[in-house]
């Protein structure tokens, strides 16, 4: 498709959307990245050293070998930009023609680069020797790519589907419904919806509503037993961003604020993400900055709660996971959140002979599948190339299940080992601890939520 088909074609989906994504043009994406230009992003491209060593934290080289998919090199847009426009010598030489220019042709050619090459994992981030957050400037410079049009079809699709239904995939409140049903009758248990003043409100993902329906029923039954209050939300259940993985903050506000708003109705104290990584960044960290505003209640992942309610004696567990278990750590958890103790403690509730691959936790490799790779049909090769490191890492230690806290990564994983003849199943870590509960025990007392409890 030619370039000028493809902004074309773009446009009319995101005009499907309203104003918050699109029109696409050029200038918009040359503007959009001159409004991400700041110190630190000037103070990245001086004081890179070229040294190569993001290369070798990147799943998507190190797999394929090619040195195009160089974390540095995918940035050539921003950089550019930044040379041309904020550089002596690069204005200098854009005068004399010495440089080319930043067209549509070069987005087209970087957009695979920026988005089907790049999981936005922070690994590379985490081995610059300068201290170069890489995959912040990747999340910088999509800004360009989604107001210019060079953006995948597939994301683009998703953050349509988001904006208008509430969904990324087009999930509606009475799909979830009929799930509630099934969980309710599955388990004896009222699913609470709309309870004002509940302690915490849950969000779920599209993904695990529809791929791992378990998930909501293990919520159910862990929270009676333990004596949490808390909540579903008719007006906001989703708590995925495709604005956060296309990479426009638009998008991301707009939804972030269907979050905030449907918490402050209910007058929420907490907001849980449920096993999803990039929602939990999403809602968490990036939130209140593309909101400009502060959150009234605090953020958890659902696995810093179920270790909360651990520590706090509040999950009464019974029996052991006796066969070999492993764990794959979501890269927005463990290295970009510091969540890596909470499932680990978990893990002794229940399983007695578990193994950490060798690196995990902050330096654990990704599954190949997140920041927005795995709505984007175009990736899937490179998505499975990309795997093949999480396959070594697995072939090492031979596990007979994989434990994990993510949709996204528990998709990809079984994706990957089925690709690759494994038979190596995937369980979901909620869903473990919730197989172990003491059963007819009485339920704890509510206890506060903590002071300084994680937020
Ligand atoms: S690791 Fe840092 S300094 Fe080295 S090439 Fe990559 S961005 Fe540049
Ligand atoms: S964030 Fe991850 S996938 Fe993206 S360039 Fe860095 S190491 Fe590669």
């Amino acid at each position: 498709m030619s370039t000028d088909n493809t902004v074309t074609a773009n446009t009319a989906a995101a005009s499907e959307s309203g104003s918050a994504l699109g029109p696409f043009s050029l200038e918009r994406g040359l503007q959009a990245l001159r409004e991400e230009m700041d110190a630190p992003t000037a103070a990245f491209f001086s004081s890179c050293v070229h040294c190569g060593l993001c290369a070798q934290s990147c799943p998507f080289f190190v797999e394929t070998g090619d040195p195009k998919y160089t974390p540095i090199h995918k940035l050539e847009p921003l950089r550019r930009l930044w040379e041309q426009e904020f550089t002596l010598w690069g204005k200098l030489k854009a005068r004399l023609g010495f440089s080319q220019p930043i067209d549509d042709a070069l987005l087209e050619e970087w957009e695979p680069l920026l988005y089907d090459s790049c999981s936005m994992c922070g690994r590379c981030s985490l081995v610059c020797p300068v201290g170069n957050d890489i995959q912040a400037m990747v999340r910088k410079t999509r800004e360009g790519m989604v107001a210019s049009g060079h953006s995948p079809e597939g994301l683009i699709a998703a953050s349509v589907r988001a904006v208008n239904t509430g969904s990324p995939m087009g999930l509606q409140w009475k799909t979830l419904d009929v799930q509630i049903g099934h969980v309710e009758s599955a388990s004896g248990l009222t699913v609470p919806i709309d309870q004002a003043g509940a302690d915490y409100l849950v969000l779920l993902s599209s993904m695990e509503i529809i791929n791992f329906p378990e998930y909501l029923e293990a919520i159910a039954k862990i929270f009676a037993h333990a004596g949490v209050s808390w909540t579903l939300s008719k007006d906001c259940f989703e708590a995925t961003n495709a604005g956060v993985q296309i990479g426009s903050k638009d998008i991301a506000a707009v939804l972030v604020r269907r979050v905030v708003d449907a918490a402050v109705k209910l007058g929420v104290k907490n907001v849980i993400s449920p096993e999803c990584g990039h929602a939990y960044t999403g809602i968490r960290w990036e939130g209140p900055n593309v909101i400009g505003q502060r959150y009234p209640f605090k953020v958890f992942h659902i696995i810093e709660v179920l270790d909360q309610l651990r520590a706090d004696g509040r999950l009464r567990t019974e029996g052991m996971e006796t066969d070999r278990l492993s764990m794959h750590d979501p890269c927005n958890l463990a290295r970009k959140s510091g969540v890596i103790d909470e499932q680990r403690n978990l893990m002794k509730l229940v399983a007695e002979d578990f193994v950490d691959m060798k690196e995990h936790g902050k330096y654990q490799w990704c599954c190949g599948a997140g920041g927005g790779v795995s709505s984007n049909e175009r990736a899937e090769e490179l998505k499975m190339a990309a795997f093949r490191r999480k396959k070594a890492q697995i072939e090492e230690i031979r596990p007979d299940r994989l434990v994990t806290m993510c949709a996204t990564c528990r998709t990809q994983l079984e994706e990957g080992l089925e690709e690759y003849t494994m038979d190596i199943p995937v369980v979901g870590l909620t869903e473990m601890i919730a197989e172990h509960l003491v059963e007819d025990a009485p339920p704890t007392a509510a206890a506060p939520v903590k002071e300084g409890a994680p937020s």
